[in-house]
């Protein structure tokens, strides 16, 4: 038996005790929970049981942040039990054109855990036990901390922004919103050796991200950053004030990377400036071959994940863990360990 945590309607997490099916697919690897850690596209489900106008159709395990140890490896080459490894939760199709080009985010067809847009609903990690598939999962040394681990998948949607938005050596670039993807960004963009600023509402958040490399941080409603300032802004905080903020930061000429999912809105958007200053911005979502390049930074163990994470809790608190995360007050990530 094993512990499995399942969002059964808004802001309502049972827990379960299951037992896992007696076969296992075979293209899957049977693991082990190892850490998990709460995404905000997590919190949307748990408020709202939607995300992005896609409503869940019945309950599901959320959950798509994870690192895991092998339990049966069922003859998959490369895999021995008791294995650590990073789990992209992005299953593609494999065949499409986008995929033919490395472009899994944008394949049609892919499937994702823990999510209303893969139908039917795939249970995602929050739970003790899961079987996945062995092209998803790579092997890593034991050294690495699965606390750690956990951040390959936002770490990975972040250093795709930096990447779509071209961010180079020496460039001075300015995060807006310091929750868990801003310093997963600010943390990409002082990886490419970028000098960066940020801005958030509180000052715990803004000394996170000074303790993972940000140089200044402006606390909005004390402080702005200078207009004309940036070569690049890294939108993260989803809010339309904060796109407003990057188009009034940016330089001529300079790029914005939409990182946040920012949701319609009534507040009017400074479009003049992205004409007269002539900004280029640039979406992502997800990632493509960031997700190996995560794990190597990682792997590297240069990283100060200890300075973004909140808070540990056992599968069997997931409903205590959201709701924690949910009040706000969090600074970086929640994890999600086994009981
Ligand atoms: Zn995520
Ligand atoms: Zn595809």
């Amino acid at each position: 038996m094993y512990v499995k945590s399942l969002l059964a309607s808004a802001r309502d997490i049972k827990i379960e005790q299951v037992e896992m099916p007696s076969d296992l697919a075979p293209e899957a690897l049977r693991l082990r929970l190892a850490t998990a850690s709460i995404c905000g596209t997590d919190m949307h489900y748990y408020r709202h049981f939607s995300n992005a106008g896609f409503t869940l159709d019945y309950p599901v395990t959320l959950g798509h942040e994870a690192c895991a140890y092998v339990v049966n490896a069922s003859g998959h080459e490369g895999f021995n039990v008791g294995d650590l490894v990073a789990i992209n939760p992005v299953i593609p199709c494999g065949v499409c054109k986008k995929c033919s080009t490395g472009d899994i985010n944008m394949c049609a067809t892919k499937r994702f855990p823990g999510s209303a847009t893969t139908k039917p609903h795939i249970d995602g990690f929050f739970r003790e036990q899961f079987d996945f598939p062995a092209r998803c999962c790579r092997k890593v040394s034991p050294d690495v901390s699965p606390d750690h681990l956990t951040f390959a998948e936002p770490l990975a949607c972040a250093m795709h922004s930096v990447n779509r938005a071209n961010v180079t050596i020496g460039q001075k670039v300015l995060v807006t919103g310091c929750g868990p993807m801003g310093l997963l960004a600010t943390i990409a963009a002082v990886t490419k050796g970028a000098e960066v600023d940020v801005t958030d509402l509180k000052n715990e958040a803004i000394s996170a991200a000074e303790q993972v490399g940000a140089k200044r941080g402006f606390q909005i409603g004390s402080a702005t950053p200078p207009d004309n300032a940036y070569d690049v802004v890294i939108e993260a905080s989803g809010s339309p004030y904060a796109y407003n903020q990057a188009l009034a930061a940016v330089r001529k000429q300079g790029v914005i990377g939409v990182l946040s999912l920012i949701q319609p809105s009534d507040v009017p958007i400074n479009l003049h400036l992205k004409a007269l200053k002539e900004v280029t911005s640039v979406g992502s979502i997800l990632f493509t071959h960031e997700f190996d390049d995560a794990v190597t930074l990682i792997e590297n163990g240069t990283v100060n994940f200890e300075a973004i994470t909140a808070a540990r809790y056992p599968v069997s608190e997931t409903g205590a863990a959201c709701s924690f995360m949910a009040d706000g007050h969090a600074v970086g990530k929640v994890l999600i360990k086994p009981d």
